[in-house]
């Protein structure tokens, strides 16, 4: 453990999560198969663990998204990059992010994904910061809510690093 983390979810209590929420979208895509878009770089850990325990077919493919602006409040557009080459039109689709905050990312992305005529299209996330919401986005699976701190580890990072914990953590600030 980092002296300057303070923990927050350990291992286990993340991995029976994504299992109960595995066992919820297998249940309700039961007999159909899914394209999971899998939004870089945080959700490469939650979207892999989350992938493995499907009960149905499933394809994976990453999208990196990511948002300007300064760091404390995440104002700043949504840049979209290295978009999936998969064509989602008639496909179950479900957006795969680890945390949502201002829910900018998810929105954008929807609405993106929305366009291509997808059957169905939904979002999951891990975390759900709902005190720092700012737009409307419809969150259809979610793991745990967080308080409004900033969280690390489980795929994300405080300038890069922290990524790679099988944990997650609040910088200690003070
Ligand atoms: P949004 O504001 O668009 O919902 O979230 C944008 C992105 O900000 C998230 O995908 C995530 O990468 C990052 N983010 C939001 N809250 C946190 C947090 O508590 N910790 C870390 N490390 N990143 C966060
Ligand atoms: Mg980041």
């Amino acid at each position: 453990m980092y002296q300057e983390l303070q923990p927050l979810f350990d291992e286990t209590s993340i991995q029976g999560k994504v299992k109960e929420l595995a066992d919820r979208i297998s249940r309700d895509y039961a007999g159909t198969e899914i394209v999971i878009i899998c939004v870089l770089k945080a959700a490469a850990l939650f979207s892999a663990d989350l992938a493995r325990l499907l009960g149905i077919p499933s394809r994976i493919v990453f999208v990196s998204a990511s948002s300007y602006g300064n760091s404390a409040v995440s104002t700043g557009e949504v840049v979209i990059k290295n978009d999936i080459e998969v064509d989602i039109s008639g496909k179950h689709v479900l957006i795969v992010d680890t945390i949502a905050d201002s829910g900018r990312t998810l929105a954008v992305l929807a609405d993106h994904y929305g366009k291509r005529g997808p059957k169905t299209l939904k979002t999951a996330v891990l975390l759900n910061k709902q005190a720092r919401r700012t737009v409307d986005v419809r969150l259809d699976y979610v793991g745990f809510e967080v308080p409004d701190l900033f969280i690390v580890g489980y795929g994300l990072d405080y300038a890069e690093t922290y990524r790679n914990l099988p944990y997650l953590a609040v910088i200690k600030t003070g």
